[in-house]
């Protein structure tokens, strides 16, 4: 059987793992990400893979990688998260493995995963949208990755959503990012604490009475609880992410949209104020049959089994 590793190297974690043809991942390994030094960014890819490689007979290797990869899927142009900056990853990476490497940006290997394994089987045209720490975007079009002639397409959460507004790591403001990702959850949540802490009695709790120490894990929690303050974060949220989707939905016309990343395993609380506001506000609502919206199917793993899908038909 033939078998690949894919790689998904976000801002905080390096999660691998060995892939077989039919999606499935018969093992993991984990790390936190060395994000601020290129080198040791790619030396702790490199030791992933030779983990893996020592008790499975790898062929190939995928990097999904957060970050924005040029037309040759080789150089990480720009990654807002982590200290590229033209980086020719797949030759670093491919000289310390001595395996073929393929690079490919994180969430359009998600993307492909979803549409080769998760919720996405069935359809010919889809977006994904990862909602984590920001944004992600990734398409499937005709069956293909669609990757733009620069090979940054996608990139929706860098689309403008607030001219002048809050500033983003992509060095603009306003991004939509800054406002529907797992940072803006938390930024709602303290500006709530600090507003009205009756109503934030079970988050400012978990976060030891100040506000400034609320994260994401607990604004979820806080959440499931019932906490006023945590669950309307969420549907201010959810707001913002369906105003989105609605746009892309008139940019792309897509069969559907998967909502996918760390945050949107929270399901219910963030998919049912999106899919309400996106219901609302999309301009061919009545007009025209219009994309669904799915929830991701493959969880965190959706990216590092995109990445070893693509290194295998490479
Ligand atoms: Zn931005």
């Amino acid at each position: 059987m033939s078998l690949t590793v894919g790689v998904d190297v976000g801002g905080t974690k390096v999660l691998a793992g060995v892939v077989t043809p039919d999606g499935e991942v018969l093992a993991t390994v984990r790390r936190p990400t060395p994000s601020q030094d290129v080198n040791d960014t790619a030396r702790v890819i490199a030791e992933v893979v030779r983990e893996l490689d020592e008790d499975f007979s790898i062929e190939a290797v995928g990097v999904g990688a957060a970050g924005w990869i040029d037309a040759s899927r080789s150089v990480v142009l720009h990654a807002p998260n982590l200290a590229w900056r033209r980086e020719p990853l797949r030759d670093r990476i491919q000289e310390r493995v001595d395996l073929p490497v393929v690079v490919e940006n994180d969430a359009n290997a998600a993307a492909w995963a979803e549409y080769r394994f998760g919720a996405g089987q069935d359809q010919h045209h889809l977006i994904l949208i990862t909602v984590g720490t920001g944004i992600g975007g990734g398409a499937v079009v005709n069956g293909e990755i669609y990757r733009g002639h620069f090979g940054m397409a996608a990139e929706y959460g860098h689309t403008r959503a607030v001219p002048d507004g809050h500033p983003c790591g992509c060095g603009a403001s306003g991004c939509w990012e800054q406002y529907a990702s797992g940072k803006a959850l938390v930024r709602f949540a303290k500006q709530r604490a600090r507003e009205d802490a009756s109503a934030a009695r079970v988050l400012l709790e978990m976060a030891g009475g100040h506000a400034d120490h609320i994260d994401g894990p607990m604004v979820t929690r806080a959440a499931q609880a019932g906490d006023a303050a945590a669950l309307a974060s969420f549907t201010e949220l959810g707001d913002w992410l369906g105003w989105g989707m609605a746009d892309l939905v008139s940019g792309w016309d897509p069969q559907c949209i998967i909502l996918g990343g760390g945050v949107a395993e929270a399901g219910d609380l963030l998919s049912v104020p999106a899919r309400e506001t996106y219901a609302k506000v999309t301009a061919l609502r009545g007009r025209t049959e219009v994309a669904e919206v799915r929830i991701a199917g493959l969880g965190n793993k959706a990216g590092l089994i995109g990445a070893a899908d693509l290194a295998r038909i490479r």
